[in-house]
């Protein structure tokens, strides 16, 4: 937590530079025990990405995702520099916050830190501040205003007496984080205060984290004491910041005019006669936020930017939300908000501005804010994919599989399991609505979930497997969450028994999640159920069904935490479920325990007769039930093959893959990142064979200058110790847009302005690239390709800029080379391949091209195979001419990890596969089992064939 401490407090520090500055951070993040020395790296990173000053005379300083591992304990240490250190751009700073944070830790950091910031500048108090008391002050900024807005504001709630009406106004100033836990047990509800008119009045300091009041109004006339309850006022008081409003209701009250409170039909009415803030009734847009890690420093950053190019007032808020939002100019009140991806953004902005604005800023987050972003699952998506509620028997049994029945699901994890069916359902547990007292219910509650934490800490003790391990950490945590607790207290008050307000407050906070639409919040949901049934299961003592004891494949809906105990893998051959995808818990668990799955198979499987005999292929995603003797054998035999096949090629990935007729097949691995390159190389890679340089221009607001992108190029080749490199120039446009790179919308982008299309229109910024390149070799291998070339203008005007470099930056070993990626480029190869130094296949491209199917396509990307004889032959045309003029030609789409496509490259004469790097073991032991003479003649043969399914199972049939 963000800990305000004066210890943590370093005064009259002094540093030459911004670089000085980190490296003293470093060591005394060190020195206090929160990172390893290697952070300091992540600190160095974060700034070459984009600068940390926070306004203000504030820098916040922290690490990278890859340094992530390099935290030990979260938390924050400043370095008070009363000199100034220039932070870039002139920015100086005179407060560092060095802040060490494993994972979104960071943004509630942030959050609370610039919830803290007050208005004004305190660069002048900062610099001049003599104590670390004085830093503190300043820190803690100005009395804060009281929050009164729509969100605080809730009329014709449903509450049948004071109690609940009471709760109703505590939950929204919680949701207004005005109030911590612990606010709700100190309001004196006995000292309430009638204010006439059926008014009434509660307020508390306890637990405040910030001054809030909040109004609400009860859907039907209640009564309390005797007298009318129409509305309540719930304050969340901290010093005087509610005097001026207190003032306004008493003079409203004195004039008679309370009726227009209790009686109000609109929250601006209310927000109007006690002078809260009335949201602007502007134009607005709404856009759903997709970053990873929401809405933090560099992605805010960059939204400031673009609307303080705009005169006028332009705030945001989350959507549904009543607020009247922040300034989106500000970086810190937008850090404070604190959005989450799934969340979804509200501009409102001034007129006169707007119909520019807002369409500006929502692209701009459609695109990501400068970085690479996920698509949210479509609405629907992600709760199908993880709620963990039985598809209905009707469905079930529509579905349901009958012998000799194939069934393709997800391929979740490796291996091919044989044995009978048991479909577990989950169990329907009765309970009591009404309990015997709050009292009684809470101790039982009590009981239970401490009964439930210790057992829980048995399976962390007893797991092999981190990532269960952190699975039950996150349950245990839940179980201590003091806020629900507190909200099954509150239930409890109106004679719930315990299971049923538990059970009622699990379902609603799981829901909310759920309604966010966001696939890891939709996964803490089902982790919310499934804490939620283990306790119910303790408090009515109900045990888990007994599995048999022979090896059997697991049927359920989804696989939940809770059944791990069950899941021993000795007796639990394979696991089958109906729902989930790829990264759902049924799949992490799964994979962890090394069980083999198959997820996602659809309801049929959940109708499957007991003892049924299954099997399942986990690497192809393939169930057969009821399989035949022959199905087995073959299985069977496949199975020990696969098994020693990936043993013996672990064992052997550092050594070349030569054919068994002598012939040599360079293995490369293709990467995003400089940080990837140690790892391909300890997995057997003999050079990369596709940097993709996307990564380092998305990571930045805007294109990375050269020192930059040199320091990365210059990591990749320090890791390949004299191994080649093959560089693809920036290959954005189209589908994959750069925010600071303004273009057009298209119609049909993946026709459009894309690769070095839209890199020649911006010479500058391919020109730096090529510096940093060729400045970045110092003599080492270093081969540059231009992706997406489709004539040879685009070849030669690029080569020509390579050419008038190196005049300057000269390369002892360079080659330049172009992408085979458009089919007109492999058409023309002959003439290419006398100008060019390789060839390198991008089958991704070349296959949805030459195929006319959008790679992407949600129906037809599956016919997408690179395996067509169309994209043979094109890549057999491609290898002929190369050869012909002594050039080289590489594969680097995904066909090249492809065993059955391995034998076919080969024989058309690829001379270099590039591949993942957690596939370079297999595809050199593929390598080695063919010979080389019989993989030219079986790749003559697939070109004469009609389909890609054809030369699948031509291929299958004769390697
Ligand atoms: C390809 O198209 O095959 C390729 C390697 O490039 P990308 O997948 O990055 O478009
Ligand atoms: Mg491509």
């Amino acid at each position: 937590m963000l800990d305000l401490n004066a210890q943590h407090i370093h005064m009259h520090q002094a540093a030459a530079d911004k670089s000085a500055a980190l490296a003293l951070l470093g060591e005394v993040l060190v020195a206090d025990g929160l990172v390893a020395p290697g952070y300091l790296d992540g600190l160095r990173a974060r700034e070459a990405q984009g600068s940390t000053f926070l306004g203000q005379g504030i820098a916040i300083p922290h690490g990278t995702p890859e340094t992530r591992d390099q935290v030990f304990t979260t938390g924050v240490r400043l370095l008070h520099f009363p000199s100034g250190v220039d932070w870039g751009n002139g920015q100086l700073v005179y407060l560092a916050i060095g802040i060490a944070a494993r994972s979104d830790e960071h943004l509630r950091l942030l959050q609370l830190l610039t919830r803290a910031l007050g208005e004004g500048d305190l660069s002048e108090g900062l610099q001049q501040a003599e104590s670390p008391e004085a830093i503190i002050g300043l820190l803690q900024g100005a009395p804060q205003a009281l929050a009164l807005d729509g969100e605080l504001v809730s009329l014709g709630v449903a509450a049948d007496d004071f109690d609940e009406l009471a709760w109703q106004g505590v939950k929204l100033l919680k949701r207004a984080q005005c109030v911590e836990p612990g606010f709700n047990a100190s309001l004196p509800l006995g000292q309430s205060l009638p204010l006439g008119d059926g008014l009434w009045w509660l307020s508390s300091e306890q637990s405040v984290q910030r001054p809030g009041l909040a109004f609400v109004t009860p859907v039907s006339n209640l009564e309390h004491q005797g007298q009318p309850l129409n509305g309540l006022f719930v304050l969340a008081s901290m010093g005087e910041a509610h005097q001026a409003m207190l003032e306004r209701l008493c003079n409203l009250l004195i004039e008679g005019r309370g009726q227009e409170l209790s009686q109000a039909t609109s929250s601006r009415t209310v927000l109007e006669a006690l002078g809260g803030d009335v949201p602007a009734d502007w134009p607005s847009a709404q856009v759903p936020l997709a970053n990873a890690h929401g809405l933090h420093a560099r992605p805010a950053k960059v939204l400031t930017e673009i609307a303080q190019a705009f005169e006028g007032d332009i705030r945001v808020r989350l959507a549904g939300s009543e607020s009247v939002g922040v300034s989106v100019k500000s970086l810190s009140k937008l850090l404070a908000m604190g959005a989450h991806r799934g969340q979804v953004l509200e501009f409102i902005a001034e007129p006169p501005i707007a119909g520019d604005a807002l369409p500006a800023l929502v692209r701009a987050v459609e695109e990501g804010l400068g970085e690479e972003v996920e698509p949210l699952p479509a609405p629907g998506e992600a709760e199908q994919a993880v709620i963990a509620t039985q598809p209905p028997e009707s469905a079930i049994e529509q579905a349901a599989l009958r012998a000799g029945d194939q069934v393709n699901g997800i391929a979740a994890s490796p291996g091919i399991a044989i044995g009978p069916v048991l479909v577990r359902k989950p169990q329907v547990i009765d309970y009591p609505k009404r309990g015997e007292s709050p009292v009684i219910e809470l101790q039982r509650l009590d009981a239970a979930l401490n009964k439930v934490h210790a057992e829980i800490g048995t399976l962390i003790d007893e797991s092999q497997a981190a990532s269960i391990r952190d699975i039950f950490t996150t349950h245990q945590a839940m179980l201590r969450d003091p806020a629900l607790r507190e909200e099954v207290q509150v239930r409890l008050q109106s004679g719930l028994s315990a299971e049923a307000a538990w059970m009622e407050e699990i379902d609603t906070a799981a829901q909310q999640q759920e309604a966010l639409h966001d696939q890891l919040l939709a996964e803490r949901a089902a982790d919310l159920r499934d804490v939620g049934r283990r306790v119910l299961a303790c408090l009515t003592g109900v045990e888990a069904e007994q599995a048999p004891d022979e090896p059997y494949i697991l049927v359920m809906d989804e696989v939940a935490p809770s059944d791990v105990a069950t899941l021993n893998a000795q007796r639990v051959a394979g696991i089958l479920t109906a729902g989930g995808g790829a990264t759902s818990h049924s799949a992490i668990i799964a994979r962890a325990l090394g069980i083999p799955a198959i997820v996602g198979a659809g309801p049929g499987v959940l109708g499957l007769a007991r003892n049924t005999l299954l099997l399942l292929d986990g690497e192809r995603g393939e169930l057969l039930v009821a399989p035949s003797g022959a199905q087995l054998e073959r299985a069977r035999s496949e199975r020990a093959t696969r098994e020693e096949r990936k043993r013996l090629a672990d064992e052997h990935r550092m050594e070349p893959a030569v054919t068994r007729d002598g012939h040599p097949v360079e293995i490369a691995a293709n990467i995003g990142a400089a940080g990837e390159t140690p790892e391909a190389v300890a997995m057997g890679a003999e050079g990369i064979g596709l940097l993709r340089t996307e990564l380092v221009f998305m990571n930045h607001s805007q294109a990375p200058d050269q020192a930059t992108q040199e320091a990365e190029y210059r990591r990749v080749l320090e890791a390949l110790e004299g191994r080649p490199l093959v560089v693809r120039t920036l290959d954005v446009g189209g589908d994959k847009p750069l925010p600071y790179w303004p273009m057009p919308a298209e119609e049909n982008p993946f026709l459009g302005v894309r690769g070095i299309r839209l890199s020649l229109q911006r010479p500058d910024i391919l020109e730096t690239q090529l510096r940093a390149l060729l400045a970045s070799a110092d003599g080492r291998p270093l081969r540059i390709m231009f992706p997406m070339v489709g004539n040879i203008d685009e070849w030669r005007t690029a080569k020509a800029m390579v050419e008038r470099l190196r005049v300057e930056l000269p390369v002892a070993d360079l080659q330049v080379g172009i992408m085979i990626e458009i089919p007109s480029a492999a058409l023309i190869a002959p003439v290419l391949a006398q100008e060019v130094d390789f060839f390198s296949i991008g089958t991704n491209d070349l296959t949805q091209y030459t195929l006319a199917i959008d790679r992407g396509h949600p129906t037809l990307s599956g016919q997408a195979d690179g395996l067509h004889p169309a994209v043979l032959r094109l890549i057999g045309m491609t290898v002929e001419a190369a050869h012909a003029h002594g050039k080289w030609v590489g594969v680097c789409g995904e066909l090249a990890a492809d065993a059955l496509a391995v034998p076919l490259l080969v024989g058309l004469g690829v001379d270099e596969l590039s591949v993942s790097a957690r596939s370079i073991a297999l595809v050199k032991a593929r390598v080695r089992e063919l010979d080389f003479a019989a993989c030219q003649r079986l790749a003559q043969q697939a070109l004469m064939l009609p389909g890609a399914h054809e030369v699948r199972a031509f291929v299958g049939e004769h390697c």
